[in-house]
């Protein structure tokens, strides 16, 4: 297969560089991001190609940043898009669709897709050390697609991070680092890290390719709806890159004719204790003010100082959607209320996200006859703690019929 990567180009001042392990401009530090030839990309990117490929990530391969076929995570990706009957009914929508990356393989979450484009690019620049820092699921991811492709993996992590978030990274054989401090702690760490060791560290040295793993999200989404955008998605926001990398794909999938380009409108979501991007939005601020302590249950969203908080500012903005924030207690009822309606158990993030598209439906901010799209994208199995307390236990009872006469008597 061709490449149809050029190089990367500074999002600032569009100086370009080569394909290397590289992520901030030398001029102006702007951020680099992949550029491709896209007359070429759509020679062979067509509906009828996408749909005779395996049903993974990678039947959008020309729009992902590599140079040959992918060596990790071959299997990433096709996840299902479920239209939300019940919730629609209940919510009184038109059409409610929700985009279920909590059964993501390998680990459940939305960063398997950004790990295997990372890790592909990482063996294609000959790097055999791979590491990450992380909020829990990056961590997840990048511990299981190291092992299985035979690489070594460094995953430094805040301290307090979730029990099964910690596990479901130190099973897979990973060297697991806990700082005492938050993720921008951690993060800042890193960075001096990548610099010394030359390790290809994801989200760091490898952003740029990294990040371009979640226009796969959008790509899916756009052929699941039969090739078509849907009016509305709301994104769960931590770095801000997920969002601004549905923008950029949704654009994309426009600019090679696979969809009729059409505007969707980002709304973004945060947890109203970590919530630096969506207080921006609402104050009508360019620049990020960063949270010092974040506080929430949304660990995985719980990033203080976003990298890409300024990007998803303006794609918020001029797609003219909109940015919420909620309480812990929201975004519980919220996972509960998915769990109830549509039978699917999304971790704290996608109670944000719905959450949030709860609270822009009250401001009338989403607009309850469009279609609308809610980004799932972590397993609620990973984030059981604060469900302990606040779901009632089990009843109790003794293994004979005539307690359960009892007590089905009382239900009756
Ligand atoms: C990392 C993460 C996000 C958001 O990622 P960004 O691209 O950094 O904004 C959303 N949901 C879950 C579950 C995550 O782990
Ligand atoms: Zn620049």
């Amino acid at each position: 297969m061709s490449s149809y990567v050029r190089g990367l180009k500074c999002r600032e001042c569009s100086r370009e560089y080569p394909k290397a392990p590289l992520h901030v401009c030398e001029f102006c530090f702007g951020p680099l991001e992949v550029a491709y030839d896209y007359e070429g990309a759509g020679r062979t990117l067509t509906r009828d190609a996408v749909s005779r490929r395996p049903p993974s990530m990678w039947r959008f391969r020309e729009l992902l940043p590599l140079d040959g076929e992918p060596t990790v995570g071959e299997r990433v990706g096709g996840t299902p898009l479920v239209r939300a009957h019940r919730l629609e009914k209940q919510l009184h929508l038109r059409e409610l669709w929700i985009k279920n990356d909590a059964v993501s393989f390998p680990t459940l979450s939305f960063k398997d897709r950004v790990v295997s484009v990372a890790l592909s690019k990482a063996r294609e620049f000959g790097m055999s050390t791979v590491a990450c820092a992380s909020t829990g699921n990056l961590a997840n991811a990048v511990a299981a697609n190291a092992a299985a492709a035979g690489l070594h993996a460094f995953v430094f992590i805040p301290h307090d991070l979730e029990q099964s978030k910690v596990l479901g990274t130190t099973v897979f054989g990973a060297r697991v680092v806990g700082i005492r401090g938050t993720y921008d702690d951690v993060n800042r760490l890193c960075s001096e890290i990548a610099g010394k060791y030359g390790w290809g560290f994801v989200n760091v040295n490898l952003r740029p390719y990294y990040a371009e793993g979640s226009k796969s999200f959008a790509f899916e989404l756009a052929e699941q709806l039969g090739w078509r955008l849907p009016q509305h998605v709301v994104v769960p926001m931590a770095s801000g890159s997920l969002l601004t990398k549905i923008g950029k794909a949704f654009r994309e999938l426009g600019a090679l004719g696979l969809v009729d380009p059409a505007p969707v409108k980002l709304h973004g979501a945060q947890a109203a204790g970590c919530a630096p991007i969506v207080e921006a939005v609402n104050k009508g601020a360019d620049l990020i003010k960063p949270v010092r302590r974040p506080e929430t249950i949304a660990k995985s969203l719980a990033i203080g100082n976003p990298a890409d908080g300024y990007y998803a500012i303006r794609a918020i903005r001029e797609s003219g959607g909109h940015a919420a924030a909620v309480s812990d207690d929201e975004i519980v009822a919220a996972m509960r209320l998915l769990a109830q309606t549509e039978g699917i158990f999304a971790e704290t993030a996608g109670g944000v996200t719905l959450a949030a598209a709860l609270r822009l439906l009250e401001e009338e901010k989403l607009p309850r006859t469009e279609s609308i799209v809610v980004s799932v994208t972590g397993n609620g199995l990973k984030t059981t703690d604060p469900l302990a307390s606040r779901l009632d236990p089990p009843t109790l009872i003794g293994p004979s019929l005539k307690e359960f006469d009892a007590l089905a008597s009382k239900e009756a």
